[in-house]
């Protein structure tokens, strides 16, 4: 068993006297007058967790090896990355990116309407489809984005999102920006979901959201039992599943796949992710995104994605069918940590993926056990509000297809270590 090298800097108690949390929820004080910035003055809590140490966001990352990352110049493994199928250092991934960095320069500087689009943009769009077996996709600047864009073009006046109450922020900021209105269901209850439909009037225009796979607690959304209800209600359903494609189904093609079920009405997508590059995109019927192009946005109004980043998805397309040895690879390292993480007694919630939340509670805690991780070596993501509700804080784990079965073993040597240390197991 590898014994951890430090000692919790303080005791949680006295931390938790020196951490003003209540920042935490924002700081706008009402009472402070006209100057917006004096209303926002005194958020001191990053600087106080800065100087004891435990500050765990915007951690440079020196070199990105992809199992593997140096920060504060030690080498660490990357446990805390969507680099699901490793392919960010891909010799294929790598060579296409470089050559449209040749041939277009880093950026098209304007938008896909006027002048962003190039043939890459183009092909890409196709490839998408042709993946997912769909009419066809369009790609936005980032998979944030393209939530934005879609939600807003479809969910007009008039209009209702039904949105599964943990979807990812960017769904909640779509259904923010569109002129409809959104109700929420319960967490994957397709139950509750038929309730909420009923009650909207009958005529109104309705898009069901879910995440397939959800960010943080890594688990799969019901889709048979949520397409069975929308089907019933004659309303269309849009899966984000940004986390899903490349992890879940034989090949990788997401949940819809996972489940032997067809592309749901609509898919958003990352491609922030397993492919290993930046952008999104909405895939669905030709007539719709076609509409959502003209109307969406942040089509219209925002920089196109840049060639180079268009050509490492394509490039990490093409690799997610010549080496299916990765989807496989991944699955079976999700599977492996979950069963040891529930072994050791670690709260891993409804995890079904490779995304595993350790379940800590106190935001505090979550720090302190983050700080002694990367000190030993092990690079997570503490996962505090506003990603989470406040007082579930939790360390967010995610592996990678390249990681091997010794590395794997060292993290849970340290995690059960360091765990028992700080009162988590
Ligand atoms: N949807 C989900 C479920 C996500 O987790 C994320 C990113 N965390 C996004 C959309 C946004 O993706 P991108 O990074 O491409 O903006």
């Amino acid at each position: 068993m590898t014994q951890a090298k430090t000692t919790p800097p303080d005791e949680l108690g006295a931390l938790s006297d020196v951490l003003d949390l209540d920042d935490l929820d924002g700081r706008h004080r009402e009472d402070a007058g006209a100057d917006i910035f004096q209303r926002i003055t005194g958020f001191e809590l990053m600087d106080q967790a800065r100087a004891a140490g435990l500050y765990p966001f915007f951690k440079a990352i020196e070199l990105n090896d992809g199992a593997e990352a140096i920060v504060d110049g030690k080498r660490v493994l990357m446990l805390g990355s969507n680099n699901y199928l490793g392919l960010t250092r891909h010799p294929k991934v790598m060579a296409a990116a470089h050559e449209a960095l040749e041939r277009f320069g880093p950026s098209m500087t304007g938008s896909r309407l006027l002048n962003g689009t190039t043939p890459l943009h183009e092909e890409l769009e196709e490839r998408i489809a042709d993946f997912l077996g769909t009419e066809a996709a369009i790609v936005f600047s980032t998979g944030y984005l393209a939530n934005l864009g879609v939600i807003s073009a479809l969910v007009d006046r008039g209009c209702f999102a039904v949105i599964d109450k943990a979807v990812h922020a960017s769904i909640y900021d779509g259904v923010a920006m569109a002129a409809g209105k959104h109700r929420r269901f319960r967490h994957d209850d397709a139950k509750h979901l038929d309730e909420v439909l009923s009650k909207l009037p009958q005529d109104a225009g309705r898009l069901v959201i879910t995440d397939g796979v959800h960010s943080m607690s890594g688990g799969i959304a019901p889709l048979p039992e949520l397409v069975e209800v929308c089907r019933r209600h004659n309303t269309r359903l849009l899966v984000d599943d940004a986390h899903a494609i490349g992890t879940l189904g034989e090949t990788g093609r997401g949940t819809a796949s996972h489940f032997g079920m067809d592309a749901p009405d609509l898919t958003v997508g990352t491609f922030s992710k397993s492919l290993a590059s930046v952008g999104g995109f909405v895939a669905g019927p030709r007539d719709v995104t076609e509409y959502v192009k003209h109307f969406g946005r942040p089509m219209i109004f925002t920089a196109a994605l840049p060639p180079a980043s268009a050509a490492a998805a394509l490039a990490a397309l093409e690799v997610i069918d010549e080496e299916p040895w990765r989807v496989t690879r991944i699955q079976e390292i999700g599977s492996k940590m979950r069963t040891s993480l529930r072994e050791m007694g670690f709260d891993i919630g409804d995890s079904d993926t490779p995304i595993i939340p350790i379940r800590v509670g106190s935001e505090v805690q979550a720090a302190l056990y983050w700080k002694d991780l990367l000190d030993n070596g092990i690079y997570t993501n503490a996962s505090i509000t506003p990603a989470v509700p406040r007082g579930q804080a939790l360390l967010r784990t995610s592996y990678i297809a390249t990681h091997n079965d010794e590395q794997l073993d060292h993290a849970l040597d340290l995690f059960g270590s360091i765990g028992r240390k700080h009162g988590i197991i």
